[in-house]
């Protein structure tokens, strides 16, 4: 009989099938879905991908007790509509299934891939366990000694983690929504399904407090003084010696001592430091990075260097090692990238060297070696993609150069006695720098051949009126390190955490703002039970589970103890429950006002704003509530979460909204779809124009809105009826 080989996805089941086949490889199509045969060997072999998870989690019961532990795995396909086009791949492995009696697990190495290939094996290959290939990249050469060498088990202590996991956010998931949902449909009298996990509860707090410090930040001013200068012809900044100066009259004591004085320089100090190359990526530092460099959002770049991995290009990138051991067989990845133009004569550089050793990183990680081009030239690329592969491939070369050496300046001026200091700095040496290419961001500034004593001409010399700035909000970026910092979450569920929040409308804007609703969800929870947002209980649960990681604890026993905490929390927030109900349902209510109201009508100045739908064609675009004595009318996109942001445009006065779309960073524009401000991007980018599509779509709608309300048929149209508000 054959043997099956699972693999997580379609895409990596066809890399699978090209690398082991001995000949030809066949495709077999079935009912939308498919799998491979080869013969290798002699031996027949199919692979059939997965569509990742094919089973979830779910109640078996549909009486609503809470709380509910009872469970069991289910298809995805019959847990929710939005799986439906997992069944063609779950019928099909399930039918191949039957005909073979060896199964070697192929799905990516990780905990999340266990968890795929277990439910696969249990629920439809009749096995509690199969080989398994280990591998970090899908070249041809890797899968080939995957397969030879496969492992005669799966880890039995990542698969049971893996379970652990599905269990515990589903414990706490399902309960909590519930609780939170009928509190405030009990209290309230509204219905909105409110709902906070195991590791986004921690995450929103940490960030609410951060939240919390900037609204209670006090500004206190201070003054500084900026001085331009000439020196040999060319135009320098120096700042005065004490950053921050707390009193006016000691700043203005300053200006007035310079006043019509001469300055010269007093001191020129060189410093001269050697820059290591960077370590290569791991997950973390590359979504950082990518975020610094192109905005791309954790969850983007995730999704990125997914494609990239099993497009072959690049290794796994859910790891956290920034090392490259040796077997990777480095020299042959650069000699393979040399084939590609634009790294050809820095991989020359590199392969003319006598040893080939890379910069490391402190960071390890068992499962996959730092993320690293295959050598695999792409064929084809999308422009984030060709973007992404660029920098992975940049950093990989940069790790085998030699340390840069920069030299930083200092100038040190005196007028009257007041010291006044100008900074530049420069590279002497590029090296690794220079592999890094574009993505190296190193202030160049330099000044000219410099002497002691030598008078400078003073342009002009000002006081700055500053204050002192709240502690800043995280970004995408910044956010990620500190979370890895504080053990919330792990590399490979951050990201997609973070977007949760976004999703949910807890936080917003891309320096991360918690909404009023997040701040009041996280006021209500840690009042009435403070277990749910505590850091130390998820990073309890993350230690427990690398322990059932490492064989050291059991499932039964982490879960016991979850079932515990889990009933405590909803025993405590049943006791809170009106408090809950009437905070949160009061906060929901405020929640839709700021989703549907974007602020006062530009036009009229007393209508506000707000979002109607039409009647005739359901679709929404926003109106002025002063109609109709006000005509006021704006398209606005047909999907996505729209919020005020309080700010009016500063060309149109039109207001600004902030605008939420699945798999977009959220952005912000002037309502008004003929604002200048919007033909700038309507003009740029294909997302754009599918934006100014719908817009024009919109605007044909409000246009008849519009059009039919000014030739009404009876003489007294009511307002209300021509457009109606959602409930
Ligand atoms: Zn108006
Ligand atoms: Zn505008």
């Amino acid at each position: 009989m054959p043997t099956l080989i699972i693999s997580e996805k379609p895409s990596a089941s066809e890399k699978i099938a090209e690398a082991l086949a001995d000949g030809k490889v066949e495709k077999i199509n079935k009912n939308g879905s498919y799998y491979f045969k080869i013969t290798r060997d002699k031996k027949e072999i199919f692979i059939v991908p997965a569509v990742g998870h094919l089973f979830g989690l779910a109640l078996k019961s549909k009486k609503a007790v809470c709380p509910d532990f009872n469970v069991e795995w289910k298809p995805t396909w019959k847990i929710a509509k939005i799986n439906e086009y997992a069944k063609k791949y779950y019928d099909n492995l399930e039918e191949t299934a039957k005909k073979c009696d060896e199964f070697i697990v192929a799905t990516d190495w990780d905990i999340e891939g266990d968890v795929i290939a277990k439910n696969i094996l249990r629920f439809l290959c009749g096995k509690e366990d199969a080989k398994r290939m280990k591998f970090s990249t899908l070249t041809k050469q890797e899968l080939n000694d995957a397969y030879d060498n496969a492992l005669k088990n799966m880890d039995a202590g990542q698969v049971q983690a893996g379970l652990t996991r599905h269990y515990l956010d589903f414990y706490y998931g399902i309960n909590i929504s519930r609780i939170l949902t009928s509190s405030i449909k009990k209290f309230g009298k509204v219905f909105s399904i409110v709902s906070i996990g195991r590791v986004q509860g921690p995450m929103l707090n940490f960030l609410a407090e951060r939240e919390k410090e900037i609204k209670a930040f006090t500004p206190v001013p201070f003054w500084q003084i900026l001085l331009n200068y000439n020196i040999q012809g060319g135009s320098f900044e120096a700042m005065y010696e004490k950053k921050q100066i707390w009193e006016e009259e000691t700043a203005d004591k300053v200006l007035s001592e310079c006043k019509n004085k001469t300055g010269s320089i007093k001191e020129i100090k060189k410093t001269k430091k050697i820059k290591e190359p960077p370590a290569p990526f791991n997950l973390t530092t590359l979504q950082t990075e990518a975020y610094n460099l192109f905005s791309y959002s954790p969850k983007q770049t995730m999704d990125i260097a997914q494609s990239l991995y099993t497009s072959a290009y690049i290794s796994y990138p859910r790891t956290s090692s920034q090392q490259l051991p040796s077997q990777l067989n480095l020299k042959s990845i650069i000699a393979k990238l040399s084939k590609q133009n634009i790294y050809k004569p820095l991989c020359e550089k590199l392969l003319s060297k006598s040893k080939v050793e890379p910069k490391e990183g402190k960071k390890s990680d068992p499962a996959h070696p730092a993320i690293h081009p295959t050598g695999e030239t792409p064929k084809k690329l999308s422009a984030p993609e060709s973007k992404l592969y660029d920098l992975i491939t940049r950093r990989f070369l940069s790790c085998f150069a030699e340390p840069a050496l920069r030299e930083s300046m200092s100038i040190i001026i005196d007028i009257n006695n007041n010291i006044f200091r100008s900074s530049g700095s420069r590279t002497l040496e590029s090296n690794w720098i220079e592999f890094y290419g574009p993505f190296a961001k190193f202030q160049e500034k330099t000044f000219p051949d410099i002497k002691e004593k030598e008078k400078i001409q003073i342009e002009s010399i000002q006081k700055l009126d500053k204050e002192t700035a709240p502690p800043s909000r995280y970004s995408q970026g910044s956010i990620l390190k500190e979370l890895e910092e504080r053990v919330i979450g792990t590399k490979a569920t951050r990201a997609g955490i973070l977007q949760t929040l976004y999703d949910r409308g807890y936080i917003r804007d891309k320096s991360i703002e918690v909404t009023e609703f997040g701040v009041n969800l996280i006021e209500v929870l840690s009042d009435s039970c403070k277990s749910i947002i505590s850091e130390e209980l998820t990073r309890d649960f993350e230690k427990q589970m690398e322990k059932i990681n490492k064989g050291k604890e059991s499932m039964e026993k982490t879960l016991e103890k979850a079932e515990g905490l889990v009933s405590e929390i909803v025993n405590e927030m049943k006791n809170n429950e009106e408090k809950i109900g009437t905070k949160l349902s009061k906060a929901v209510i405020e929640k839709r006002e700021n989703e549907s109201t974007f602020g006062t009508c530009p036009n009229c100045k007393t209508g506000i704003l707000k979002i109607f739908y039409s009647p005739r064609t359901k679709k929404r675009f926003v109106g002025c509530t002063s109609y109709p004595n006000c005509k006021t009318g704006f398209p606005i996109p047909l999907k996505g979460k729209l919020q005020k942001t309080d700010k009016v445009c500063d060309k149109c006065k039109t207001p600004i909204i902030y605008v939420y779309r699945q798999g977009m960073r959220p952005f912000k524009m002037c309502l008004d779809p003929k604002c200048e401000t919007k033909a700038e991007w309507g003009k740029k980018k294909a997302k754009a124009k599918a934006e100014t599509e719908e817009d024009k779509e919109t605007e044909r709608i409000i246009k008849e809105e519009i059009l039919s309300s000014e030739k009404p048929k009876s003489k007294k149209p009511k307002a209300k009826k021509q457009v109606k508000t959602k409930k």
